[in-house]
């Protein structure tokens, strides 16, 4: 009977969790997910921008998210520097904001749910007894650890994972080759991205995926842990990324220029720009994102993983 008990709980909270979401309604629901460890630069208006339109053009809904499990590397301030943002540029989220260190149980039940159909892991190997390899070579994979204070490694197969991105084409990853059973609860106890990410992405009915190509090459592990949990396969368009004059992505480690919120029309203006699309006139933002809309079309935003031009 505990046994019942216990393995109802996760799917039940998950369950209820997703029924809020109108999903008869919307055949888009898309999201911009900003993690608060700096305050937002010209590279993450620009995917702001692009998730808003896309989303709007298509009828559909757009979401905000803050992702912010990773405390140790949360910026002061910049939480309310992504709100300030949000509101300044004349974005309309279609439902509250939600912060992810407020949805840590969540997690943990997906957790309790991987754990029960043997999908996950304890392992005990530091950093200093992996090296420098770059892939896990499972070798916890068979010692049953005990989960308290330990990694937990999703296990991955021997299989080609690919996925057509809207901009950058087929994309594939044999995440057994080429990563190993991969991290989604942190020695530490933090939530891995990778595992925030999906699960959020289910609850919040999220059905495309509009984002800097940095993060192209995280896809292939959100696919597999999504069909893992038998959860909706999501649309994924990854966007050329904003470069600086040194030629490095612009972000908060290379000290990106926080977005100054009162020249919101100046940038939104530029942010089109970069993703070649037809001018708008200068006005307040919502009249600039509501002719945005209206012009949007992805055919024109170049089909690379970097913009050609320099940005602050
Ligand atoms: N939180 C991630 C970031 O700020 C983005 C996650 C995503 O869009 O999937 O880079």
């Amino acid at each position: 009977m505990t046994v019942t008990e216990s393995s109802a709980k996760p799917s039940f909270v998950l369950a209820q969790q997703r029924n809020n979401v109108p999903l008869n309604c919307v055949a888009y629901s898309g999201r911009f997910a900003p993690s608060p460890t700096g305050p937002l630069h010209f590279g993450s208006l620009i995917t702001a921008v692009a998730s808003y339109c896309d989303a709007k053009a298509q009828h559909g809904r757009w979401l905000v998210r803050i992702e912010d499990t990773d405390i140790p590397r949360i910026y002061p301030g910049s939480e309310q520097h992504i709100l300030r943002c949000i509101d300044a540029f004349g974005f309309q989220p279609d439902d509250d904001i939600i912060l992810q260190k407020d949805r840590l149980a969540l997690y943990e039940a997906v957790l309790d749910q991987l754990a029960q159909d043997r999908q996950i892991y304890a392992c005990q190997c530091t950093r200093k007894m992996l090296g420098s390899s770059h892939i896990y070579a499972g070798s916890c994979r068979g010692l049953n650890l005990a989960f308290e204070q330990q990694a937990i490694r999703l296990k991955v197969a021997d299989q080609q994972i690919c996925f057509d991105d809207r901009l950058q084409g087929k994309h594939c990853a044999n995440l057994q080759q080429d990563l190993g059973d991969f991290v989604l609860k942190r020695r530490d106890g933090i939530i891995n991205y990778q595992l925030a990410v999906v699960v959020d992405d289910y609850l919040q009915g999220i059905t495309h995926v509009v984002r800097g190509a940095d993060l192209l090459d995280n896809t292939e592990r959100q696919i597999w842990l999504g069909r893992v949990l038998h959860y909706p396969e999501l649309s994924y368009m990854h966007l050329p990324l904003a470069m600086n004059s040194q030629g490095q992505k612009l972000s908060k480690q290379n000290l990106a220029h926080a977005l100054d919120l009162s020249r919101a029309p100046e940038l939104l203006q530029q942010a089109l720009r970069a993703l070649h699309q037809a001018d708008v006139e200068l006005d307040v933002p919502e009249n600039m994102l509501k002719q945005a809309i209206m012009q949007w079309s992805i055919q024109h935003i170049p089909h690379s993983k970097q913009l050609s031009g320099h940005y602050l």
